[in-house]
């Protein structure tokens, strides 16, 4: 894009905004995603304050502006911005004092049963993590764009960006900036369950849509990308010169959620499986964060290959062990998230 690019277009709104003079940029430019928390404080700021144009900004709101694997209408969304409304570019805004940040399980749990709500209708999970709860904006944040990223929909080299929004006044602090973020060369392989019920409901006469999904058709057995290759290989199709320095790992959470897509991902594998459950079996024995951390490593390590941020995971989380900042309990959380 030789024209301002998206992000200082949004940067100039802003700086716009703040000085009393909103005017959002012009209609004719690109298409692009927006992802916000669903906060109220939001609404009615959001729009202005980013200088989001009519036509080309699709606006998705979810609690806690998180994408997970929990929230696949937020990406089935995304995927709509992108392949239907044919977004270019996606920006994930974060927000100043969100209230997921400061969730209190026991204050839910009082307002919902004032409602005459039942615990058991939120299953056995624990509230926190039913409801998304996080201690760090800025870590949901990245978190929410590794899921992104790692989530085999957008393409490789497609701008993720990250914003934090003052939810009072509107201002606006670019966290991860992704034009100079280098993007993570997943392979762009079909992912071992696609979409089934959208392939089951597209039953009406529609010619255009079916055709490529269909082409992938039911999932090939996936390649063992065991091979130990040596160096930075790419595995997907060649098509940035050289392979990219996968983004740096910057938290325990990220590292858990890189941990996560894999595991999940390679859900189908036989091996992946049974190290998985004999993980918990493990865990639920002996409480030794290192112990798991070897388990995982041996697993994981093999995969690097086709999972260019394992490495990345591995070296954070083993540090984190090492340093005790991944104490038990930590370690715990982690754990949940990876196999949740
Ligand atoms: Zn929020």
């Amino acid at each position: 894009m030789t024209e301002q690019d998206l992000l200082q277009q949004i940067l100039a709104a802003n700086k716009r905004f703040l000085a009393g003079n909103p005017n959002p940029p012009g209609t004719e430019g690109k298409p692009f995603a927006v992802v916000a928390c669903i906060d109220s404080r939001l609404t009615g700021l959001l729009e202005p304050a980013l200088g989001l144009p009519r036509h080309r900004a699709v606006v998705i709101r979810t609690a806690g502006n998180q994408i997970t694997e929990r929230c696949r209408d937020a990406v089935r969304s995304i995927a709509t911005a992108l392949y239907v409304k044919k977004a270019e570019e996606i920006v994930i805004v974060a927000h100043t004092d969100c209230d997921l940040a400061r969730f209190s399980a026991a204050q839910a749990a009082e307002n919902f049963r004032s409602a005459g709500i039942r615990r058991e209708a939120f299953g056995n999970e624990d509230l926190r993590s039913w409801f998304g709860a996080f201690s760090s904006i800025r870590d949901n944040l990245l978190g929410s764009i590794a899921y992104l990223r790692n989530s085999g929909i957008v393409p490789r080299t497609m701008k993720i960006h990250g914003l934090l929004l003052d939810s009072e006044r509107g201002g606006i602090e670019v966290v991860v900036d992704g034009n100079t973020t280098p993007d993570v060369p997943l392979p762009q392989a079909p992912a071992p369950e696609a979409e089934k019920p959208v392939a089951a409901e597209a039953g009406e006469p529609d010619e255009a849509a079916p055709a490529p999904r269909a082409a992938q058709g039911p999932p090939p057995p996936l390649p063992r990308e065991q091979a130990p290759r040596k160096g930075p290989i790419i595995v997907g199709q060649p098509q940035a010169p050289a392979a990219p320095a996968p983004e740096p790992v910057g938290s325990l959470l990220e590292a858990a959620l890189i941990l996560r897509d894999f595991f999940y991902r390679e859900r189908q594998s036989q091996q992946v499986r049974q190290v998985a459950s004999s993980l918990k079996t493990i865990w639920n024995k002996e409480k030794n964060p290192a112990r798991i951390f070897a388990e995982i490593e041996k697993t994981a390590r093999s995969y690097q290959t086709k999972y260019p941020r394992i490495p990345g995971a591995l070296d954070y989380l083993d540090q984190a062990i090492r340093n005790g900042s991944a104490d038990r309990i930590g370690f715990a959380e982690i754990l949940k998230r990876i196999f949740d």
